[in-house]
């Protein structure tokens, strides 16, 4: 590894739009960390990426479990002693598997226990991910944090149906507004900067086979946000590489 190589932490790397991100960003030269819960198909994508020489190393990481995320944190201090992007791609939809929501999905149907599922991955996994990470982020006052959210979690949009996988995507983008006022506020001028996204209706298990976007349109603003130049926009909200409104 060369020392002025950046290296980034991609979660849920082993199918889907995380693996075409972690596939993007190391052909831009990044070394890429691919993380999946599953260490077999994790495995397999990183051999995958690596056939088509590519720098791209695997490390087991599941978000939804503390011990995992320091895990891979003393991993990254210990290996590079650095953390420059972390991707926090990996999600799950369980209004779908809401046994109380299969005749419709309803904010008056959903059980609490769907909404914490969907809290525990899809926010709560990116929050201790960021208290891991951002400290070895701020040992070179350079870090690029891509919060992946979605359309159904704009507040501006709100509609009816999928309310645990709402309320989850609602709440990442409230963490990207925390992270970044705190970081913000660092003196000097904080060079972290952090952002959410949608992908779009994206082909993929999660999105389905009746979903517009590829992969590669899906990871693109992914890519852009995890590679942006000093004093890039921070604290947004984005599609297609464009503002979107909350
Ligand atoms: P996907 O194909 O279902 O992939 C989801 C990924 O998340 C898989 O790698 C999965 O691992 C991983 N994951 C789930 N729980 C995890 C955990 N506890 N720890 C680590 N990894 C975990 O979905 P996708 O479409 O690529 O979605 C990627 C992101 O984009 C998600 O955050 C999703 O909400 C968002 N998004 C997708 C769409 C769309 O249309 N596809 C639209 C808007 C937003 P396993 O293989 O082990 O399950």
């Amino acid at each position: 590894m060369k020392n002025s190589q950046k290296v980034a932490v991609v979660t849920g790397g082993n199918r889907g739009i995380g693996l075409e991100i972690c596939r993007q960003l190391a052909q831009k030269g990044l070394l890429v960390i691919l993380t999946s819960r599953d260490q077999g198909s994790g495995l397999a994508a990183c051999e995958e990426l690596q056939k088509e020489e590519l720098p791209v190393r695997y490390h087991v990481l599941d978000v939804d479990h503390a011990a995992s995320i320091e895990n891979l944190a003393l991993f990254m201090e210990k290996e590079f002693g650095r953390c420059d992007v972390l991707v926090n791609n990996a999600g799950i939809f369980p209004d779908v598997d809401d046994p109380n929501q299969k005749g419709g999905s309803s904010i008056f149907k959903v059980r609490v226990e769907t909404i914490n599922k969907a809290m525990t991955t899809n926010v709560y996994g990116p929050f201790f991910l960021s208290q891991a990470l951002v400290p070895l982020m701020k040992k070179n006052n350079y870090g690029r944090i891509v919060n992946m959210s979605s359309g159904l979690g704009q507040l501006s949009e709100m509609g009816g149906g999928y309310p645990a996988y709402r309320f989850s995507k609602t709440g990442i983008n409230a963490l990207t507004r925390m992270l970044n006022a705190e970081l913000e506020g660092d003196a000097p001028t904080s060079n972290i900067l952090v952002n959410s996204m949608c992908p779009g209706w994206v082909k993929t298990r999660m999105g389905g086979a009746d979903a517009p976007r590829s992969v590669e349109e899906g990871a693109d603003t992914a890519v852009w946000l995890a590679t942006l130049p000093d004093k890039g926009p921070r604290g947004g909200f984005f599609r297609d590489r464009k503002s979107i409104p909350w």
